[in-house]
């Protein structure tokens, strides 16, 4: 049932985005250069010039991009205001809930000793915003890495409101860092590091099931956010029923979901998916529809970058080329990623895999590729390189790869972007999934499995009965089914085909959270190509995506009221 619906409703979404593409088509054949209807918002005088800045802040871009979006859909929600109110006073309520989305509603900071296996002392500095708390709880995940600071934390959790509701998961968003080369620790070390950054979130009301769940993100994996779970569950949340579902992307036994770890790099490659289908876009970025022939390099093979090598080539494209923090691998006949997942394994290292040579020119990200999948740090694509990429396709499968100079300049290039609050979403998009699995506290399909199995054999034996009844019946079907299947005499076989026979005990929790996924991924890329058509994006899709997470925000605030 569940299948038969969701196969009706892409069916019809299909046919209705297909004919909003080809009008965008038409229109971007005329115009060449998105045009777009600015209303009297104005991008904040501290902001104006990360337009052009070769490194500006994070959170400066995202908070950039909400702008340049707010510029195209400000005039529409003024509109949309149904109150018998004045238009200034429209305009007001307008300007205060935009103006609510964009600093974090809550960051703390902390500061904690570790006592390191060797006797000697450090301090540790991690932090935890809150974005935007206009559902609950917030949502994201919690990094590893040298480079945390404030202000990554921030833009990330600033992206992680508009990638929920970009997606329609209702979380507002999130995000964590420490400030740690996880390398340089031991496991013994890093779990006394994660425990204690758990309970200090934990005291100040930046964890819990209904106030904010983390997950994992760069350095991070189903070990630390098991820590945390039992960390939590141990501490502050001992009275809680639903204390594991503090965090996502545990391992099964803590209560995880199939599909977690390698959901974001299935979420890229759906995202993907859902645009190179479609005849009209690849027409105007001048290339064919389809995955067949198609080349890509992808930037960092963690996580997120190896499955999406996974998916890819599964669908038939050919992985030319990883690029690493150590060195770059290439390969024009196609690195497998499984042996490369295997040599990194055993090597940590992707440098030296036999599989491919290494990379010894200026950048491997430079070269001539159909798809390019930044999946590593922020920043990697700006204006003084966004000139020399030669890819037909970017997929932000990492979080804000792209400065908003170096977007313009790919936007003019005819490349088409399609932005991190969409594609990585597939992420988030699983873990919401788990949490619902946690609260339920039942896996998904356990109570149906045994009742859907019996319900299709009976089904089956049912059309065996009828077949055999009808048989006897009418002497013709019967001289027929004898030509066909010599003396039926005997019972008639009615056996499930082949595809029948892998679904017959119903949709395994597995099953579902693909089929969701799969689902969430589709219907928001019709959003997407819908908005970009409605304002005349082009190929701006990144604009586009901010306008519809930023719309449903909007229509949130303004049903709910905005102050006490
Ligand atoms: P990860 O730690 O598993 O992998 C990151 C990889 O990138 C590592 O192999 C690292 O060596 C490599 N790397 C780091 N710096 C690099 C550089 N300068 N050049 C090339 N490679 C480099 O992290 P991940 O979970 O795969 O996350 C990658 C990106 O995807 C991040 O931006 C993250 O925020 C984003 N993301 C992750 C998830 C998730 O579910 N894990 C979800 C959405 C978005």
């Amino acid at each position: 049932m569940f299948h038969l619906k969701t196969i009706a409703k892409s069916a019809a979404l299909k046919q209705e985005v297909s004919t909003l593409v080809k009008a965008v088509t038409a229109t971007a054949s005329v115009t060449q250069q998105p045009h777009r209807n600015y209303s009297e918002h104005q991008i904040p005088e501290r902001l104006k010039n990360v337009a052009t800045a070769p490194n500006p802040r994070f959170f400066d871009m995202v908070e950039y991009f909400f702008h340049r979006a707010c510029q195209i859909c400000e005039e529409k929600m003024i509109e949309d205001i149904k109150s018998r109110v004045s238009l200034e006073e429209k305009r007001k309520k307008v300007k205060g809930i935009l103006m609510l989305m964009q600093p974090c509603d809550h960051i703390i900071e902390i500061a904690f000793p570790l006592r390191r296996d060797s006797g000697d002392y450090e301090m540790i500095t991690g932090y935890r915003a809150q974005h935007c708390t206009h559902r609950t709880p917030t949502k994201g995940g919690i990094r590893f890495s040298l480079d945390v600071s404030r202000d990554e934390v921030k833009a990330l959790s600033a992206l992680m409101t508009f990638k929920c509701a970009c997606v329609d998961v209702p979380f507002g968003g999130a995000k964590a860092g420490v400030k740690i080369d996880p390398k340089q620790y031991s496991e013994h070390e890093l779990e006394k590091i994660t425990r204690r950054f758990a309970l200090e979130l934990s005291k100040k009301g930046f964890i819990g099931p209904g106030i904010d769940v983390p997950a994992p993100d760069m350095g991070t994996g189903e070990r630390e956010m098991s820590w945390i779970a039992d960390t939590y569950a141990k501490t502050i949340g001992h009275l809680d029923i639903n204390a594991h579902a503090c965090v996502t992307g545990k391992p099964i036994n803590q209560g995880g979901i199939h599909g977690r770890v390698s959901a974001t790099g299935r979420g890229v490659f759906h995202g993907l998916d859902n645009f190179i289908k479609e005849a009209n876009f690849m027409a105007m970025i001048g290339t064919t529809p389809g995955w067949g022939g198609k080349t890509f390099i992808v930037q960092g093979f963690g996580n997120v970058g190896l499955h999406s090598c996974r998916y890819l080539c599964r669908a038939g494209a050919t992985c030319i080329g990883v690029v690493e923090h150590d060195g770059a691998i290439y390969n024009p006949q196609g690195i497998d990623p499984k042996a490369l997942e295997d040599y990194k394994n055993e090597h940590q290292t992707i440098v030296g895999f036999p599989g491919a040579q290494p990379y010894e020119g200026e950048n491997l990200m430079f070269e001539p590729c159909d798809i390019l999948i930044p999946a590593a740090v922020e920043k990697v694509i700006t204006s003084e390189n966004a000139g020399k990429i030669n890819a037909k396709i970017i997929a932000e499968a990492a979080n804000g790869p792209t400065t908003p100079a170096a977007d313009k300049i790919l936007i003019e290039r005819n490349i088409l972007v399609i932005p991190d609050l969409y594609i990585n979403a597939g992420g988030v998009t699983v873990s919401f999934f788990e949490w619902l699995k946690n609260l339920n506290h039942v896996s998904y399909g356990r109570l149906t499995f045994k009742y859907e199995r019996e319900s299709n054999y009976h089904l089956l034996a049912s059309i065996q009965e009828s077949l055999e009844r009808y048989v006897d019946e009418d002497k013709s079907v019967q001289a027929s089914l004898e030509r066909r299947f010599g003396n039926v005499g005997g019972k008639i076989p009615v056996t499930p085909s082949e595809a029948f026979q892998k679904r017959i005990s119903g949709a395994s929790e597995k099953d579902i959270v693909h089929s969701g996924l799969d689902y969430t991924m589709e219907r928001s890329a019709r959003a997407i190509m819908k908005t970009a058509m409605k304002y005349n994006l082009g190929l701006d899709l990144r604009s586009a995506a901010y306008v519809n997470s930023i719309e449903k925000i909007f229509e949130t605030y303004r049903d709910a009221g905005l102050a006490f």
